[in-house]
């Protein structure tokens, strides 16, 4: 069995795309009886713009959704990043072998850096370097990502390896576990699914409000008339499908689109009764964990004091190797 770290931004409530391609493995690789750490990256959420009056609701919403998703925090540390000082400690020590050409060559910099260009901040750039100390603070041997994290993971690698030739410290290599979906794009079917770019659906809302977005959401454009044939493998629904839908239902889906005998509205209709199937009990679980906001507040507290025990732990080796004088005999 192996360490996992993953983290997930306090973006509110959990969208469709968090679920598919982060959450739902999560809790595979927890029911496969890992020792699971789930972040709530809340420093990482300051490097673009928010409100910090919804902050604190944010973290909260995204904690009920993860619980409601599957992750039981009995069996994984659920926990907030800023309760956890020594994040910010180790990605200090780690920026000071992190070469600058390497975060700058970083795809998702260079994206959100055009995206918000009146807050390019140095937080943006070192984001990799404080998501590095994040997985190597708990040893984390196993970290679940998408396709548009492989880049992060392997400057984490590389800086574990510069580590090593200056201090002589060990960290494990992190090695990437992808989901069965690497990548869901969002409903225009162009970019990543995600709440800042407003193309997601999100774990809460109903069948109706889900059927308005999928009615118009992109699929093949080979796709005119309902007797085109499609080809479902680059369809974003079809991909939806992978997860939500039945081996044998996707595939007699997939043979029809080929052979132009089903419509996308069909296809989407068939879609969203399948999602509704499997979002119902997430819903309900999400609804009832709102109704006591102490008791999530209290679960998170407790997971900050589990893992600030383990990340002390790291941080206090980390420092010797370093050098950094103990006036504390900590
Ligand atoms: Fe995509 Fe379904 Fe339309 Fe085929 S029928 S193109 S899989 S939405």
């Amino acid at each position: 069995m192996s360490r996992v770290f993953s983290g997930i931004q306090p973006s509110g409530e959990l969208h469709i795309g968090n679920y598919v391609g982060a959450v739902s493995e999560w809790a595979r690789l927890m029911d496969e009886g890992h020792e699971c750490y789930y972040c709530i990256v809340d420093y990482h959420a300051m490097t673009q713009p928010y409100d910090p009056e919804i902050m604190e609701k944010r973290v909260l919403e995204m904690a009920a959704g993860l619980m409601a998703a599957g992750i039981d925090p009995e069996r994984a540390v659920l926990f907030v990043q800023s309760q956890v000082p020594e994040h910010t400690e180790l990605a200090w020590m780690l920026m000071t072998v992190t070469p600058m050409g390497e975060l700058s060559r970083q795809t998702q910099y260079k994206d959100k850096a055009r995206r918000q260009e009146g807050n390019v901040n140095v937080g943006l750039f070192a984001y990799p370097v404080l998501q590095a100390a994040d997985i190597l603070l708990y040893k984390g041997e196993l970290v679940p990502v998408g396709e548009d994290q492989r880049q992060h993971l392997e400057l984490a690698r590389e800086i574990v390896r510069k580590f090593r030739s200056r201090f002589g410290y060990e960290f494990p290599e992190p090695q990437p576990r992808f989901g069965r979906i690497k990548r869901l794009k969002g409903l225009d079917g162009r970019d990543k699914m995600s709440k800042s770019l407003g193309n997601t659906i999100t774990l809460t809302e109903t069948e109706d409000q889900r059927w308005e977005k999928l009615r118009t959401a992109f699929t093949d454009p080979a796709r005119v008339r309902k007797s085109d044939p499609g080809h479902p493998e680059i369809c974003n629904i079809y991909t939806m499908h992978t997860f939500f839908t039945p081996e044998e239902e996707r595939e007699e889906i997939a043979g029809a689109c080929r052979k132009g005998e089903i419509g996308c509205f069909e296809c989407k209709k068939r879609l969203n009764a399948r999602m509704t199937e499997h979002l119902a009990p997430i819903q309900d679980r999400y609804a009832d964990l709102l109704k006591n906001i102490s008791d999530i507040r209290d679960i998170l507290r407790q997971g900050g004091k589990r893992a600030r025990a383990v990340a002390q732990e790291t941080v206090k080796e980390v420092r010797s190797a370093a050098g950094l004088i103990d006036l504390e005999g900590r």
